[in-house]
């Protein structure tokens, strides 16, 4: 780290940040790098969307519409909402940054899970508002203990359903009781970046919460099931105080005019979106089938990765799984920045990558009996 500067500051509490690390791309010395360390979609977007995205080359010189107005005509269409109560953003990390820097400031609390996503207390922090964690029952966000942290300084309560990275879901009944209980000047942010891949009976993403409640914003992503991880497009939907109020604190043009073709384009292909959940729900299956009989137990998984303990055999083991699958090319993403050193994360890839991975989890399981 770069020692702060004698005079010029930032504000208390930035240079406490520990820096977002995202998942590694590359495997020294392997020749082909199979990444599956930030649970992109191996398949990518819908053809439609790349269409869409070369053909807006022409047009570079010319800002975006700010207000997105096709892009989010199109979510409102494939999504079944208001259209008005809709706002883009630059990835749901943009989101995710704004309600922070709109909702909460120093002395206010930003509540999360142990487990939950780490932007949430990065963007916390950020705004100079204060992160805090309550505990989590079997990896899973614990509506009780959410609600036992709350003070009359929570501000805001993330919860990701299925969170990242633990995989795991919240019920519905559950959700909405969290909703009913939190203090009256706290807004609940449903984060539901893995929204697509769910398959759980009475399922709901967010809309339906908030169309009934006044405290309750959905943010969603375009990098997941979407395959567009790279273009940065995420979206909020929630009442119209808090639709407002991001339309005042985010960039006029904070998605450009390839975001919101290509988003446009890949939110209407149906078949595309229910084609990847169909895959990646049937490899995701097979995969934890394969690593349990390795003696690899998964978190119930609902999204587009795995969560694996390889701890059982010491805290090295983690590490030394994941040193053996690098060179073997095989990508994926330690836990210790989410406080679970003896997990591993594996993100769900094509047929061929998931065979990979069982293979050479056996291997490693055989080479340590
Ligand atoms: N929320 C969750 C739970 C995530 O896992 C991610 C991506 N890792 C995001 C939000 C951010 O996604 P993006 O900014 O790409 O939309």
């Amino acid at each position: 780290m770069t020692a702060p500067h004698p005079a010029i500051a930032p504000r208390p509490g930035i240079l406490d940040i520990a820096p977002y690390v995202g998942g590694e791309s590359g495997a020294p010395g392997a020749n082909r790098a199979i990444k599956l360390s930030a649970n992109e979609n191996p398949r990518g977007p819908s053809p439609a969307a790349v269409e869409a995205y070369r053909a807006c080359a022409a047009g570079l010189a010319l800002y975006p519409d700010g207000g997105a107005e096709s892009l989010r005509a199109a979510i409102g269409a494939a999504e079944g909402l208001d259209p008005a109560r809709i706002v883009c953003g630059a990835g749901s990390d943009e989101i995710i940054s704004l309600l922070c820097q709109a909702y909460a400031g120093p002395g206010d609390e930003v509540l999360h899970s142990r487990h939950g996503f780490l932007m949430y207390a990065i963007s916390a922090k950020a705004a100079g508002a204060t992160p805090v964690a309550a505990p989590e029952t079997e990896l899973t966000a614990d509506v009780d203990a959410l609600l036992a942290a709350c003070t009359p300084r929570t501000r805001l309560v993330f919860l990701a359903n299925p969170n990242n990275p633990t995989g795991t879901l919240v019920s519905q009944a559950e959700v909405a009781r969290l909703a009913e209980g939190l203090p009256p000047q706290a807004l609940l942010v449903l984060d539901a970046a893995y929204a697509e891949y769910v398959a759980a009976p009475g399922y709901d993403a967010g809309a339906a919460l908030a169309d009934a409640r006044d405290n309750v914003v959905m943010t969603r992503t375009f990098s997941k099931i979407h395959g567009l991880a790279a273009l940065r497009l995420g979206w909020a939907y929630g009442p119209t105080h808090v639709i407002d109020v991001l339309n005042r604190v985010r960039g006029p043009f904070n998605v450009s005019v390839p975001a919101i073709a290509a988003g446009a384009a890949a939110i209407a292909d149906r078949e595309h979106v229910a084609a990847e959940a169909a895959r990646n729900a049937a490899w995701r299956d097979w995969l934890a089938g394969r690593l349990a009989a390795a003696g690899v137990p998964c978190t119930r998984a609902h999204g587009n990765f795995l969560l694996a303990r390889f701890g059982e055999t010491g805290p090295a083991s983690a590490p030394e799984a994941d040193g053996w699958l690098k060179t073997r090319g095989l990508i994926v993403r330690r836990m210790e920045g989410y406080g679970l050193a003896g997990w591993l994360r594996i993100s769900i890839g094509e047929e061929a990558a998931c065979r990979m991975v069982a293979d050479a989890v056996d291997a490693f399981r055989a080479a340590r009996a």
